[in-house]
């Protein structure tokens, strides 16, 4: 089996105080939480991506009220304004060329580039998509969901996955569900070119010691999660973690996840 090359990218970050993050965490420490996407390739499947990060659409589309709660409650800073698109071109990889993102779910900081790939497939659980459908306004906002950022064909372009599919039909790329965090989230796991197993899980916990001492966020972040939910996905990855010590889980906005984004070519 074709192992894949993985390449962490963001095109930008915001910052949450530690103790929202995980239970037992400090109020005064803010931890910086960067919107992460995963470049994926395969000789045969090409370039995929897992997830788009923000994209200056973040700042159009928060622009007026009361999607700008959005941007106040979450500030955040673009590294690179021109988004995903950009860092793949100084990578030599046109937007066309992309016919496969994955999308683990549908808050803002996962699909704010996803208007940048017109080629692609979108592959997504179907009860994520379903749960941000008619969502406008106020209640748009409390799912962080804008949705100005999904492209006006998005509905012909769907995929569905869920748990234990197997994306491209050779076992290199599957999917797991970790509900909690949103509605029909989904993390996929993957052997990489150096060997390594992979499990991108995507916002499953903010931090990688959540899944490693089976802690939970703190209880303020109910107000966004399904409670129960996360509870399971987080003891399914921990649970994994002990079972299978040499996988490597990457929570999307772990700053252990931030040290692995690539220095974009210059
Ligand atoms: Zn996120």
């Amino acid at each position: 089996m074709t192992p894949w090359k993985w390449t962490m990218l963001s095109d930008g970050w915001t910052a949450a105080h530690e103790a929202a993050a995980i239970a037992g965490g400090s109020w005064r420490k803010k931890v910086r939480f960067w919107a992460t996407a995963v470049l994926l390739e395969h000789p045969s499947h090409g370039p995929v991506l897992f997830d788009t990060g923000y994209s200056s659409r973040f700042f159009s589309e928060t622009a007026r009220w009361p999607m700008r709660l959005y941007r106040l409650f979450t500030p955040v800073t673009l590294t690179e304004p021109r988004g995903l698109v950009e860092l793949l071109r100084q990578r030599g990889i046109a937007a066309s060329q992309v016919k496969h993102i994955i999308i683990s779910h549908w808050h803002a900081d996962h699909i704010g580039g996803l208007r940048d790939f017109p080629a692609a497939m979108l592959h997504t659980h179907r009860v994520a998509w379903d749960s941000v459908q008619g969502l406008r306004g106020v209640a748009a906002l409390r799912k962080a969901f804008l949705p100005g950022l999904i492209p006006d064909d998005a509905a012909s372009r769907l995929r569905w996955l869920r748990e234990g599919d197997d994306v491209f039909g050779d076992g290199s790329l599957t999917v797991l569900e970790l509900p909690g965090h949103a509605t029909g989230q989904i993390g996929i796991r993957f052997t990489d070119e150096r060997g390594q197993a992979v499990l991108l899980a995507a916002d499953a916990c903010w931090l990688s010691v959540a899944f490693r001492e089976m802690r939970m966020p703190h209880p303020i972040t109910r107000i966004i999660h399904d409670w129960a939910s996360y509870r399971q996905s987080l003891v399914r990855l921990h649970e994994l973690h002990r079972a299978e010590p040499r996988l490597l889980i990457v929570p999307c906005h772990c700053p252990e996840t931030a040290a692995r984004i690539a220095v974009p070519h210059s």
